[in-house]
């Protein structure tokens, strides 16, 4: 008996140590999870993957490497759609999902209703906020799905705020969704940030004071010089090759780089063009953070950053110039910064973050070129002109291309069938013409698109861009090393490596640190951070968790 009672007393103390200690596990998990105020949600215009190693040795160990060893870095993250340009980037990280739904097929489309070429957030019934012009009369009415900053200001019946910061337009608004409590861009005409009628009457006094410490005046009255002694710039082309341009005016293209020659009226749109945009959006970001009280509330906030001089000066110099790597070394140090205020402002494991950028970049069309790896240029202007000529010859009719942007063709419908032709013929004609030209690798046709469904994976690439409202009847693809002809010395939207391969990184609360190195999709993004904090996924969702 007593044996037994013992036993008994044993198992009872046995069952309430695993009660309290599930207990105890609970309210540990949970104080854990709800740790998390602050979300900051990080894109670097057209950031290849290869940046974070190339340039690895010339890293410091607060920045980039940070978030690399201490965080998840998936290596092998890929966009899953062409055309790999910034609004559709952008949109398809906070979207987690493809154009084929959130409508967002280029940063400017053709409109058949209209007639005519429509900005990606353009918005003729808004009114610029903080400066005159137009530079505001935008909103985020195209993008068709919502976003994880939308299901966050759901999931909190509004508490939580959303604010969204960039130098471009786009790279604010469309990050920040339908419900952002503020999105800011920067003005290329008057240096300063501006808003939209969308989210506000008048820019906060903050927003005021911040741009009345002229941060611009003071970083063009300076120069841009190199970081490191030039003799650390081995993985970079020579300085000054014969296919970089002259940006600033200066009668050379090497460093260190002078603005004194920049005409008064180009200062601002110039300085998108040096590192000192992205240290004016770093600058920005603090003020947000103390100013809105970032992640010292009750509720998840969340901060969506975008540094776009990694893509202006990509565009400028290609992905092998001194002038990127320079610029690069300058952002760790920016992101170091920002890492540390952080910790500071608002506490080392209170926040998650993500690193990602909207595409990559193709090497220098000069530079490729120079090592006799295959390239070129197609003009497309002379294609379709050649195309509309063809048409009219084989169908005995004027007009029947509508209009073109990006890879697409839009037939005229009216034209189609006021003559009693056939659309599937037009764009099987037009489809084996554009094949034939050399630098395009595959050509589809609406027809054939609509027969079938999207998929997370890189088959059906072109599809995955595809919207049935929005886009063109016929869409090319390059083949690799080609793009259009487009007065930079390199470009990006295809559909290849350079242009898909991107970082991916997760860092903070609760995310370890390790390398994966499966392959994982930027529509991942999305429910990975909402699976992070216990929401639910935008409504459009294509990718899935990649964290636990
Ligand atoms: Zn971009
Ligand atoms: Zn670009």
């Amino acid at each position: 008996m007593v044996k037994l009672f013992l036993k008994k007393r044993e198992f009872l103390m046995l069952k309430r140590f695993i009660i309290s200690g599930f207990i105890l596990f609970t309210v540990l998990s949970t104080e854990l999870f709800s740790q998390t105020k602050l979300v900051v949600g990080i894109v670097v215009d057209q950031m290849r993957y290869d940046y974070l190693t190339r340039f690895e040795k010339v890293y410091g160990e607060g920045g980039f490497k940070r978030l690399m060893n201490e965080g998840t870095d998936f290596t092998y993250a890929h966009f899953n759609y062409m055309p790999t340009v910034t609004a559709v980037g952008h949109s398809s990280v906070y979207t987690g999902t493809i154009p084929y739904y959130h409508g967002i097929i280029g940063n400017e489309w053709f409109d058949r209703k209209l007639n005519r070429d429509v900005y990606c957030t353009e918005d003729t019934t808004e009114s610029t906020i903080g400066a005159e012009g137009n530079e505001g009369k935008m909103s985020p009415r195209h993008l068709l799905s919502n976003t994880i900053t939308d299901q966050l200001k759901l999931f909190s019946s509004g508490h939580s705020k959303v604010i969204s910061i960039c130098i471009k337009d786009r790279g604010a608004i469309l990050p920040g969704g339908h419900s952002a409590d503020a999105a800011y861009w920067y003005s290329y005409n008057t240096g300063k940030f501006i808003s939209s009628s969308y989210y506000c009457k008048a820019l906060p006094s903050w927003v005021d004071k911040f741009n009345n410490r002229k941060l611009p005046d003071q970083y063009m009255a300076g120069d841009w010089s190199l970081s490191l002694p030039a003799d650390k710039y081995d993985m970079s082309s020579a300085d000054g090759v014969s296919w970089e341009p002259d940006m600033f005016n200066e009668g050379k293209n090497t460093f260190p780089h002078s603005f004194k020659n920049i005409k008064p009226e180009y200062k601002y749109s110039n300085l998108v063009y040096t590192p000192y945009g992205n240290q004016l959006l770093l600058e920005l970001a603090k003020e947000t953070i103390v100013n809105e009280n970032m992640g010292k509330g009750k509720y998840i906030d969340f901060l969506a950053m975008s540094f776009s001089s990694t893509d202006y000066v990509g565009h400028a110099y290609g992905p092998s110039s001194v002038e990127l790597e320079d610029t690069y070394i300058k952002l760790d140090k920016q992101i170091a910064e920002l890492l540390s205020f952080l910790d500071q402002k608002v506490g080392k494991g209170k926040y998650i973050l993500f690193l990602t950028a909207d595409h990559g970049g193709s090497e220098a069309h000069g530079y490729l070129k120079s090592i006799k790896q295959p390239s070129g240029e197609v003009d497309r202007a002379a294609v379709m002109d050649s195309l509309s000529k063809l048409l009219t010859a084989n169908f005995k009719t004027d007009g029947l291309i509508k209009g073109y942007s990006d890879n697409q063709v839009f037939l005229n419908y009216d034209v189609i069938k006021n003559n009693n032709l056939n659309r599937a013929q037009v764009e099987n004609y037009s489809a084996d013409f554009l094949g034939g030209i050399q630098g395009i690798k595959n050509v589809y046709t609406r027809t054939e698109l609509l027969k079938q469904q999207p998929d997370r994976l890189k088959k059906s690439f072109v599809l995955n861009g595809f919207n049935n409202k929005r886009s063109g009847d016929v869409i090319y693809e390059f083949a690799s090393g080609y793009h259009e002809v487009t007065g930079n010395t390199a470009t990006h939207n295809t559909s290849h490596s350079y242009d898909t391969h991107v970082p991916m990184l997760f860092y903070g609360n609760g995310i370890p640190a390790k390398k994966v190195k499966d392959l994982v999709f930027i529509t991942d993004i999305a429910p990975t951070v909402a699976n992070l904090i216990g929401i639910t996924e935008p409504r459009d969702c294509f990718g899935i968790p990649l964290l636990p």
